[in-house]
């Protein structure tokens, strides 16, 4: 789960990280209210995005004076940016944070990350901040230092002080670098984090280390226990199918294709894009419906899946084991009758109870196109939709 910048700069002030001062605005007078409160001579109205790159696509106004503010902010809410991490398609603004201008001498580096290969909490800090670090690990990678953490022991302050060496903070601020990074590992562990970015962290005129900027990402699977991290939930961040697939448990992505797909199991559900990407179709979708779902779910999966005006055609792939296929088919069928079927369906169906699920889709009327293999299937979805 992803939350705002002013959201994460929050939590991280709570575990004592430097951050400029700042204010979530929702319309311009608010705006200009957050910034006569902070008044400071240089204001930030800055564009919030569940993306980043919003400084290069000029989500990231520097205001003089209250007018400024009032301006920028009037240009910038209900402007749709589109930046490198928000795709073509671009977002929508609805709130800004406003936020005290600060000197800035140099730009670093800094974020944390669960390394999946050495299962450690890893920190990655470089002298190269504010631009893409993609770029800096591709194209000069020595300029990426790590420290692998213990989770018994934490980061240690020695660690942390050899990191912001490495970053090429200079010595008499080591000590005030390693103390912030402290405070960023320990908000990254108690908040169940996966991942925490600051980019870029800054070195200012008057010799402060500061989160200029902060992107957290929070391990769903832990979210039960943060209600507070919960509450943060943007739902105008999220794609609307993707949000009501999760209220009933459904393992759902939304992608740019048109064929529509429902399967079960998540090694099934890769395997079938593959094979209509391979046939030169393009998924709609990823759907894991999961091996204990009931028609309930099965009938809100494919509900979904109608209602995604992109999808041209449908291929239900199916291996029956816990997953029963005439459940499949019952909940295929209560859709269907629902919101109406007007595009075609091909329909694979193996496994428990298969020779039933088959009968209820005949009995049903829709106009189903049946299949014996995953390869047939994907290749008849294709041409159906063509
Ligand atoms: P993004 O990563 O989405 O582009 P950032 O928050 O990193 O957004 O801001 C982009 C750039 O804008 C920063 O690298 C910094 O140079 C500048 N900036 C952001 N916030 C401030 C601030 N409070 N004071 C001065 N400059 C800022
Ligand atoms: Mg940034």
């Amino acid at each position: 789960m992803n939350i705002h910048e002013y959201q994460g700069k929050e939590i991280l002030r709570n575990y004592g990280v430097a951050v400029p001062n700042g204010k979530v605005a929702f319309s311009p007078d608010e705006a200009v209210k957050v910034a006569k409160e902070l008044g400071s001579n240089i204001t930030v109205v800055k564009a919030q995005i569940h993306a980043g790159g919003r400084g290069k696509a000029g989500g990231v106004k520097v205001a003089k004076n209250l007018d400024e503010v009032r301006a920028y902010a009037k240009d910038l809410l209900g402007k749709i940016l589109v930046t490198q991490q928000t795709g073509p398609q671009g977002k929508e603004v609805k709130r800004l944070y406003i936020e005290e201008g600060c000197e800035i001498k140099k730009e670093y580096y800094i974020s944390f990350i669960l390394d999946r290969s050495t299962s450690r909490i890893t920190v990655m800090g470089s002298a190269e901040g504010g631009m893409e670090i993609e770029e800096v690990a591709e194209k000069s990678p020595e300029k990426i230092f790590k420290e692998v953490i213990d989770p018994i022991t934490g980061l240690l302050p020695f660690q942390a002080r050899r990191l912001a060496f490495n970053m090429e903070i200079p010595p008499k601020l080591v000590n005030q670098a390693a103390k912030l990074m402290i405070g960023l590992y320990t908000a990254f562990v108690e908040k169940d984090a996966s991942i925490l970015e600051i980019n870029p962290l800054v070195l200012t005129e008057d010799d402060k280390i500061m989160a200029l900027d902060a992107k957290f990402n929070f391990d769903a699977n832990a979210l039960y226990r943060h209600p507070d991290i919960v509450e943060l939930r943007d739902f105008d961040e999220e794609d609307p199918k993707e949000i009501q697939a999760s209220k009933y448990d459904l393992n759902y992505v939304s992608l740019d294709g048109n064929i529509g797909c429902l399967v079960n199991g998540a090694g099934l559900a890769m395997a079938t894009m593959d094979t209509i990407s391979y046939y030169g179709g393009s998924p709609a979708n990823f759907l894991d419906v999961g091996g204990g779902a009931n028609t309930e779910k099965v009938t809100e999966a494919f509900k979904i899946i109608l209602s995604d005006p992109n999808v041209k055609g449908i291929f239900v792939n199916i291996f029956g084991g816990i997953m029963k296929c005439d459940v499949i088919a019952e909940g295929v069928v209560a859709a269907a009758k629902q919101i109406g079927l007007n595009v075609p369906l091909v329909v694979r169906l193996e496994g428990t109870n298969s020779a039933l699920g088959k009968e209820i889709l005949n009995k049903s009327g829709l106009n189903i196109i049946g299949t014996t293999s995953m390869a047939e299937g994907a290749q008849k979805i294709i041409e159906l939709v063509r």
